[in-house]
């Protein structure tokens, strides 16, 4: 599957060091908490400062390997913007922290924004027991689904604060940044309105989460809304930035490294998906909750971080399957929701 793909740089910059990866932009890595336990951060040469694009999880390390960062690579220019992809912790975690320490304002689109300010308001005081509820229905038992409503209750672990204003991001909006023109191109699937920014001048394409390398995107259904269809969103998105692109762009994902061959990736997304959506309707041919799908779509064993993913997986291919009238759902006497051919 990889050979497809080319990857220019085989090392990624260790901590608290940068690496020019294309015209003006310089690449980072952060730690993250997790199997998948790095992000990839973008500096971009903007003028007489930089912009920042995404921020890193709140981690006493990130903030120490950031101020390392802004002691020694800025040439004394001040950061000036802090634009983010999308609202997961490890994107905007960050970000109260460093509009904070440079008075800059954070440029991100509007629902990105919402999702980031609704997670950490008080409306997360109800959506952990909302979260067991949904988990309950997709099959989970008592005590997973109570563990799978705090974790997703948790998101203020990565997020302390999100500053209370923005500036609008939008699907089609050009940005400057050092004088180069940057068109932002909205993906949907994995995050509400999630920013990817290409310039063509340069050939560069900043892509978030929408396109990631080796991993396949989280593409999820989530409990604040149990019977949304983000993997028809995500499909759809992917058709479009390959009808934008030109074959031979740079792609700067936010896991893994660097690559050419965005065409190619997004052709084996699809396809991953098409070969997921088989192996569910072949599972479906006695009635299953979300739940007795995990075996079959995760052959190996997920820590509960992972569960919390592969439930909100299974449902996407559920309901996107459910969406193209390839299954039917029954409400089972017990509350759980089983889908069949
Ligand atoms: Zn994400």
């Amino acid at each position: 599957m990889l050979d497809s793909l080319e990857f220019p740089v085989a090392t990624a910059p260790g901590p608290g060091d940068v690496q020019p990866i294309a015209p003006g932009v310089l690449w980072l890595r952060m730690p993250l908490p997790f199997a998948l336990n790095h992000i990839n951060l973008w500096l971009l040469e903007d003028g007489p400062g930089w912009t920042i694009v995404d921020c890193g999880f709140a981690l006493a390390k990130t903030e120490e390997l950031w101020q390392r960062i802004f002691a020694v690579q800025l040439g004394g220019r001040p950061v000036r913007r802090i634009l983010v992809t999308h609202y997961h912790p490890d994107h905007i975690g960050l970000s109260g922290w460093l509009t904070d320490m440079w008075q800059a304002p954070l440029w991100i689109t509007e629902r990105e924004w919402l999702h980031a300010r609704m997670m950490t308001g008080n409306a997360g005081a109800d959506y952990a027991e909302a979260a067991g509820v949904f988990a309950r229905r997709a099959g989970l038992d008592a005590e997973d689904s109570k563990i799978f409503g705090e974790r997703h209750a948790s998101y203020r672990r990565g997020v302390p604060s999100v500053p209370p204003s923005y500036h609008r991001l939008s699907d089609g909006m050009v940005v400057e940044i050092g004088g180069r023109e940057w068109r932002v191109i909205v993906g949907e699937g994995h995050a509400p309105e999630l920013a990817c920014l290409y310039c063509e001048e340069t050939g560069v394409l900043i892509a978030g989460d929408q396109i990631l390398p080796r991993i396949s995107p989280n593409i999820s259904v989530q409990p604040y809304e149990p019977e949304g269809d983000p993997l028809a969103r995500y499909l759809a998105s992917l058709k479009r930035l390959r009808a934008a692109l030109p074959p031979d762009i740079l792609v700067l994902p936010s896991h893994n490294l660097p690559f050419y061959g965005v065409h190619e990736r997004i052709d084996e997304l699809a396809a991953h998906h098409a070969a997921r959506c088989d192996d569910v309707i072949t599972a479906c041919a006695r009635p299953a909750s979300a739940a007795d799908l995990l075996p079959v779509l995760f052959r190996r064993q997920l820590d509960r971080h992972q569960m919390g993913f592969a439930l909100g997986e299974a449902l996407a291919h559920l309901h996107y399957l459910e969406g193209q009238s390839a299954l039917m759902r029954q409400a089972g006497g017990d509350g759980v929701h089983r889908f069949t051919v």
